[in-house]
């Protein structure tokens, strides 16, 4: 298995403030907004079926990790989320994790279902995207990013160029930093809904 990792950097971390008040700017700019809207939200990954991917040309995923696949820092796979990987392999979709985590985080969760990964990628920027891209093989609108917060995964898929297929979180927030992002997210996901943004949360609407 070759293994992607990313750079640990203390400034890295910092980073994500940075862009939460660039991004409050962005909501409220008409032109920029789009940035931080997803290109479909989905109730959760298994949501997202080979048939969906297909219709849509896409051949890779990016996948976020902590409330996306499972939930903080937790190392268990839910058997649904464990036979989603299994058909999205059965269906030839290339996978790989992007997390904004730490490598003490992230490995042994991606050891243990077998995926590439880029830790501590940073999104919004675009490390982990170009880290993955090239492992796949594919031009970016063959790829997206699977993730469930608006300003990394969303953002970053936006500004990278990919499409964002975007999840809601598999539990609530434990962490206080982002339990406030969410309080951030909820007029950007309102203008989400109210302009008729693609929600699917049931598999046979697709
Ligand atoms: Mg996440």
């Amino acid at each position: 298995m070759l293994l992607l990792e990313g750079r640990s950097c203390y400034l890295i971390q910092i980073l994500p403030v940075f862009f939460i008040l660039g991004s409050v700017e962005l909501f409220y700019n008409r032109e920029t907004r789009s940035i931080l809207l997803p290109t479909c939200l989905f109730k959760n990954v298994s949501y997202i079926t080979p048939a969906f991917l297909k219709k849509n040309g896409i051949k890779a995923l990016v996948l976020d990790v902590d409330n996306t696949l499972t939930s903080h820092n937790s190392q268990q796979l839910a058997p649904e989320i464990s036979a989603w990987l299994q058909a999205m392999h059965d269906a030839g979709i290339k996978l790989a994790i992007a997390s904004n985590n730490t490598k003490k985080r992230v490995i042994p969760f991606a050891k243990a279902i077998g995926l590439d990964f880029v830790a501590n990628s940073a999104k919004p920027l675009p490390y982990g995207f170009m880290r993955a891209q090239k492992l796949f093989g594919v031009a970016k609108n063959e790829m997206a990013l699977v993730g469930d917060q608006i300003f990394t995964d969303v953002m970053g898929a936006n500004l990278y160029g990919i499409k964002c297929l975007m999840v809601e979180p598999l539990a609530p927030e434990i962490k206080a930093s982002i339990a406030f992002k969410r309080k951030l997210e909820k007029p950007i996901m309102a203008k989400y809904h109210k302009n008729g943004g693609a929600y699917i949360s049931a598999k046979e609407k697709q």
